[in-house]
């Protein structure tokens, strides 16, 4: 057994899901043109000043209470100062002497086991710009500048990857299924710092800590890990130990952790409160106006799925897994699917279709209006299942309307008894060999029969009615 244990903790920082900026009216969203959502204010022209967006402050509370959190009952805004070019005003507006909330924790499972993780505090701050490195060009893109987030700070409470991943997945769950974010990793709207030290069993001491910065996949998280436990554990039996406390950054592609810079003291930011910005009181009101309005979370959902409407396990944890495909499912339910056919449309045909395409399903932007008309159409038997996959793709890729799809491109399906009997009489005498091997016992021959039959009617007879007909034929 190895003699060393390894203490995690984790700075969470969670881009709030609203329309405009934290302290001016500028767009948030991701994706825009390089600096096209920039504003005097955001760019610290001067002169300006800071108006605080009420929503962000609201999804602040919701993040508190989702994770049991104490939340303050007067908070207010701090200047963090600093100069880095994606800084346009020199200093970020955060909350250093009244945060939000503290004290708050997240129970994770890992392996059966259950852990509470808790929580130092969460704070809400502006984002930075993004600095882009090309063709030995740094170019900047304020766009991001001026963002909300919510940063959330853990105790160390860590002691292994699956521990880390197991949190971030809940957080990921808490704060989505709560709508304070859409915790997209790969956009860069959930990131995390990873502070890790390394110490032996039984002590109580922390070793010296290094600090990975903006980590914002898993996988990745995993192997940086990984690294850099092996890394101070090797160190502690050369006896060279840690000495420095580092900020370091990962490579994922080399497999190998850098250093950046020593980690500043707390001081060096010269902290202080924001003249421009009055402390906010928070009342009990606000807060349980919040909570009334938090949607349904993940557990309770699984639970009514799975209790209420009878959805196997297995099928309710994939759509509680992600907040995309559980508004879908509800988006559905709205337009009268029943919970049955709603799942599987989902497990089944979206998920099958996605995964061919390599996509995650929170990036799954369906029309959930079109896609209940399919879903309609197969049910009222009006085309077949096979059918309605092939249009689901459209719908997706192209956004067909499914009625007037199946009109244009005569797809309704064949349920004329007379004409599907006269085809499979036809595909029978062409194949007398098969039918032979039929009658000799080999029941694979039906599939075959089943497909030329299909062929025939251009893929639109039902299904259930060709098989019916073609055992009677077979005398099955
Ligand atoms: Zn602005």
């Amino acid at each position: 057994m190895t003699k060393y244990e390894t203490v995690i903790g984790l700075e969470v920082h969670v881009e709030l899901a609203t329309q405009t900026k934290l302290f001016c009216s500028c767009s948030a969203k991701f994706g825009a043109d390089a600096n096209e959502n920039v504003c005097p204010a955001c760019m610290g022209m001067p002169g300006m000043l800071p108006v605080a967006n009420r929503k962000a402050m609201e999804l602040g509370i919701a993040a508190a209470l989702v994770t049991n959190s104490e939340i303050i009952p007067v908070m207010s805004f701090d200047k963090k100062n600093y100069f880095y070019p994606d800084l346009p005003t020199g200093y970020q507006i955060t909350q250093f002497f009244a945060p939000i909330c503290r004290n708050g924790y997240v129970d994770i499972s890992v392996d059966g086991e259950n852990k509470r993780i808790t929580l130092k505090q969460i704070h809400i701050e502006e984002d930075a710009g993004k600095l882009v490195h090309r063709h030995g060009m740094s170019l900047v893109d304020y766009n991001r500048a001026g963002v909300p987030l919510v940063e959330i700070v853990s105790n160390p409470d860590f002691r292994t990857s699956g521990e880390v991943v197991a949190y971030l997945e809940k957080i990921r769950s808490l704060l989505s299924f709560a709508g304070v974010s859409d915790c997209k990793m790969q956009e860069g709207s959930m990131r995390c710092d990873v502070n890790l030290s390394v110490r032996e069993f039984g002590t109580h001491t922390l070793g010296t800590r290094t600090e990975m910065k903006n980590m914002n996949s898993l996988k990745a998280i995993v192997r940086a890990i990984e690294y850099e436990q092996q890394r101070h554990i090797d160190a502690l039996n050369e006896g060279t130990e840690i000495l420095i406390q580092e900020t370091r950054r990962w490579d994922d592609i080399a497999g190998k952790s850098y250093s950046m810079r020593n980690k500043e003291n707390a001081t060096d930011y010269r902290y202080f409160p924001n003249p421009d910005i009055p402390p906010f009181r928070i009342s009990k009101q606000w807060i349980e106006e919040v909570r009334n309005a938090l949607p349904e979370p993940a557990d309770k959902k699984f639970q009514r799925l799975t209790a209420e409407l009878n959805i196997p396990e297995s099928e309710a944890k994939i759509i509680v897994g992600s907040k995309n495909l559980s508004d879908i499912f509800d988006a559905l339910q709205a337009k009268g699917i029943s919970p049955k056919d709603t799942v599987s449309w989902i497990v089944t045909d979206l998920l099958s279709m996605e995964t061919a395409e390599n996509k995650s399903v929170d990036d799954i932007v369906i029309d959930c209006g079109k896609f209940a008309d399919l879903i309609m159409l197969v049910t009222a038997k009006k085309i077949n299942r096979s059918c309605a996959k092939r249009i689901l793709k459209l719908i997706y890729t192209d956004g067909v309307e499914p009625n007037r799809y199946v009109k244009d491109n005569n797809l309704s399906m064949v349920n004329d008894t007379d004409l599907i009997e006269q085809i499979v009489m036809q595909v029978l005498s062409e194949n007398p060999d098969s039918v032979k091997q039929y009658q000799e016992g080999n029941q694979k021959v039906i599939a075959f029969f089943m497909g030329q039959i299909m062929k025939k009617t251009g893929g639109k007879a039902d299904p259930n009615a060709v098989k019916e007909l073609l055992c009677a034929k077979l005398g099955v």
